[in-house]
């Protein structure tokens, strides 16, 4: 994300790329002007072609035994006037979904905190919200001021935002918004009727323009066909700036959704996505989502090696299941990987973020990381 947080508000706004986006971009390296027959030739490479080329940028881009690891927290969860129809969170679905209200504060901050103590460096806070109300505002931004002081990146999602909300979010400090645009245009209409995909890009814009950081991506899975993952791909890598973060989704079919009975999806188109993904957006983390749970380590493994470099981790991806924490851990020490240091803020984050980059660090050359990355977040709900 951009902004960094102890920025001056005028400055925030002048949203600008990062030293390392304009250097590549001096390189001709950052492209904004993706065509769609550019895009599905990649796609229809011969798949080992595609495979070495997505690791070769990979490579060139990011510590290949890196991966950035965040934590995820509902802050507010079901009863969402929305219509998304893979989303279990939606009113209009009888998924059998406790509704809770929005958290209090305290609360945030103390799940944050053991997130941090078990090694996350970024906390992310979901609201299932249309859009947040003015009166959620104030203890919004209160979690992101208390987590932020915790030493930790900041990212929420909390539906379509107005441009005064972006704004008193980047002075609050948020480092990152997540606001995916699904799918394609073209198959958005089958997914949700109830916001545009308009309305999804005009978000994005508000986010880049408070200089808070974009985290944007969507899901597979849901019935759309390959030209739509073309278009998808094209619609997030020709925005004005590559999302920083590019959450790849493959569905959670959940009982009780219009989705529910959709068809598996094929393990090698998935990968072709992500590998895709890393090819048009160099410099993005792309994160291997909601989904993993279906996944055996082999195809993570595969995710990894063509690029994808962020998971979440914890027992739940809001209100769907994640692999057990343990078994992450089992997988990065069978795997040689280590949680990535949040070095790739620098010229944004602020000094909070720096220290407890370097308590990582220190962590990781000690082979701590890996030990206490995960907690028990049963434990945590048992606590409270
Ligand atoms: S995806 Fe978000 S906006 Fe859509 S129904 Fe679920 S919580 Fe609501």
């Amino acid at each position: 994300m951009s902004q960094t947080n102890t920025a001056a508000p005028s400055a925030m706004t002048e949203h600008s790329l990062s030293a390392a986006q304009q250097a590549s971009a001096s390189r001709g390296l950052l492209r904004h002007d993706w065509a769609k027959d550019e895009i599905k030739a990649l796609f229809e490479l011969p798949f080992n072609d595609l495979i070495f080329k997505a690791h070769t940028v990979h490579r060139q881009n990011f510590d290949p035994n890196a991966v950035q690891v965040s934590t995820l927290l509902s802050i507010k969860t079901g009863a969402c006037p929305e219509d998304c129809a893979y989303c279990p969170q939606s009113t209009r679905y009888d998924t059998g979904l406790s509704v809770e209200q929005l958290m209090e504060v305290e609360k945030v901050i103390t799940q944050a905190e053991a997130a941090k103590q078990a090694g996350s460096t970024r906390f992310c806070m979901g609201a299932a919200w249309r859009s947040p109300k003015d009166r959620d505002m104030p203890a919004v931004l209160a979690m992101v001021k208390g987590v932020k002081e915790l030493g930790l990146e900041t990212c929420m999602t909390l539906g379509m935002l107005k441009q005064d909300q972006a704004k008193a979010l980047g002075e609050a400090g948020l480092d990152y918004y997540n606001h995916n645009l699904d799918t394609s245009p073209e198959y958005y209409r089958d997914i949700i009727t109830t916001r545009t995909y308009q309305d999804r890009l005009d978000t994005l814009q508000q986010v880049r323009d408070a200089g808070i950081n974009v985290c944007a991506g969507g899901i597979v899975g849901m019935g759309e066909s390959s030209a739509d993952r073309v278009g998808f791909l094209q619609q997030l890598a020709n925005l004005p700036e590559h999302p920083q973060s590019v959450p790849i989704n493959q569905l959670v079919r959940v009982e009780g959704t219009p989705l529910a009975n959709s068809d598996d999806f094929d393990s090698f188109d998935f990968i072709r996505t992500l590998a895709v993904a890393r090819i048009m957006m160099p410099e993005s983390h792309v994160r291997l989502s909601a989904g993993r749970e279906e996944m055996n380590q082999e195809m993570q493994a595969l995710a990894f090696f063509v690029g994808a470099n962020s998971i979440f981790y914890g027992e739940k991806l809001l209100t769907t299941p994640n692999p057990q924490a343990n078994e992450d851990m089992r997988l990065f020490g069978k795997l040689g990987i280590h949680p990535e240091v949040p070095r790739a803020a620098a010229d944004r984050h602020s000094p909070s973020i720096e220290k407890s980059a370097d308590a990582m660090e220190a962590m990781s050359q000690s082979g701590q990381a890996v030990q206490s990355l995960f907690y028990d977040a049963a434990a945590m709900q048992a606590q409270q």
